[in-house]
């Protein structure tokens, strides 16, 4: 079939198989330009590693450190005649790219808080790796079962305590207007926390260690974000922030545990703000990552999601390389966003910003490109009036 993308409200309900297969592809060769990672993991086992963040580290271990990689996501299959998730089709681009280099690579697609998808890939490890030396937290779900329970948790994105107004874009129709929320509710609040805190992290940490498939001196990262105060109410004091704050103290306990196992650790990274599919959905932040991506775009510091990991493995985990930790303990690869160089650019462009400027004083068309391209649309030398076949398999 012609695959063309069809974009409703921050999302874009198809993907084109082949486009998603060369972004892998970039990701892949950017990662090999920077060489190897050296004393980089070796085995590897990424919870959310079909788009964003846990992709991009899921392809940093794989084609920088040779590493064997397991992977856990949640994406619709493809089917003759149905397309799969962006998700779906970066997995299967991804492990058949993989198995051609001759690197161990395999998939579970399933609920990662379920218990059953738990049991799996123990067993997986067992069989195949015998232990992991990488574990990376990187789901980012609107809602959670949870497992002993079966309540359904739905997180929200709302301000705490406050009603907040701030502006915002349609990034579609490159709209900008006030948007005002009111303040999630104390049940709201618990619910995100379910969802986006550090419960379900510890819940696998402990499954893996009760089953003695943590490697001596294994490593565990999950990935947060801080961002400028004009996106505080919002994200690092709303909802979303306070299960941050919650991922956070779960890690400390994390880290307790593995330091007892080997001198294990574990972290968190706060990365960069960055187009993806759980970004896109926080009102405020699209209108912010247009700004930040046009002032460091400039500045020559961007990154995109390959980048801020295959610097975080390089620069900070691996590579004999002692971890720069923050006042809190925290990694930061948000370090070139937050340079208060480009934090006062974002500043002052802010307030200036309206529907009739926005693509002269924002990188929106670059929001817009990169929103595409992570469903695998406007890669080059792609013939998107070709007909594509729809359907692949994991092999
Ligand atoms: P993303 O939406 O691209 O990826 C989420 C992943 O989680 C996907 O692989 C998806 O399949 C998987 N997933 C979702 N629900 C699942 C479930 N129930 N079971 C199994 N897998 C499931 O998100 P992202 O932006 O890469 O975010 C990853 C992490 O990075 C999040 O913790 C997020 O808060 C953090 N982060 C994001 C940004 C940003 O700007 N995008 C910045 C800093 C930190």
């Amino acid at each position: 079939m012609v695959i063309k993308p069809r974009v409703r409200g921050f999302v874009c309900v198809t993907s084109h198989p082949e486009g998603c297969a060369a972004h892998i592809q970039q990701q892949i060769d950017y990662v090999k330009s920077k060489g190897p990672i050296k004393n980089g993991p070796k085995n590897v086992f990424v919870i959310g590693s079909s788009t964003g963040f846990g992709l991009a580290s899921r392809i940093s271990a794989a084609f920088g450190s040779e590493a064997k990689t397991i992977g856990v996501f949640f994406e619709r299959p493809s089917e003759p005649a149905r397309l799969g998730t962006a998700g779906w089709y970066n997995t299967t681009a991804f492990t058949a790219k993989a198995r051609a280099t001759g690197l161990y690579a395999r998939n579970f697609n399933g609920d990662a808080f379920s218990t059953d998808i738990k049991t799996q890939v123990i067993a997986a490890i067992k069989e195949d790796l015998g232990s992991v030396d990488l574990i990376i937290y990187s789901l980012a779900s609107p809602r959670r079962t949870h497992p002993d329970t079966g309540t359904v948790h739905r997180s929200v994105l709302k301000p705490v305590g406050n009603t907040y107004t701030n502006r915002t874009v349609d990034t579609d129709r490159g709209i900008v207007s006030d948007v005002t929320i009111e303040p999630a509710s104390d049940t709201e609040i618990a619910d995100t926390t379910a969802v986006m805190g550090g419960d379900d992290w510890e819940l696998w940490i402990k499954a893996l260690d009760e089953a003695g498939v943590i490697a001596d001196g294994a490593t565990s990262v999950a990935y947060s974000y801080i961002g400028p105060e004009v996106t505080w109410d919002i994200y690092k004091n709303g909802t979303i922030g306070l299960a941050k704050n919650d991922l956070e103290a779960a890690c400390k306990r994390i880290d307790a545990l593995l330091k007892t196992k080997g001198y294990g650790r574990a972290l968190i990274s706060v990365n960069k703000a960055l187009v993806s599919q759980a970004s896109s959905a926080i009102p405020v932040v699209p209108l912010y990552i247009s700004i930040l991506y046009k002032i460091m775009k400039a500045k020559g510091s961007h990154e995109g999601c390959i980048e801020q990991m295959q610097r975080l493995f390089a620069t900070q985990l691996y590579n004999n390389s002692a971890v720069d930790f923050d006042e809190a303990g925290r990694v930061r690869v948000d370090d070139w966003e937050m340079q208060e160089d480009v934090q006062a650019a974002v500043r002052e462009i802010w307030p200036q910003v309206t529907t009739e400027n926005i693509e002269e004083l924002t990188d929106i068309a670059g929001y817009r490109a990169e929103f595409l391209k992570m469903f695998g649309f406007g890669l080059p030398d792609i013939d998107y009036a070709a007909d594509t076949e729809s359907h692949r398999p994991m092999i």
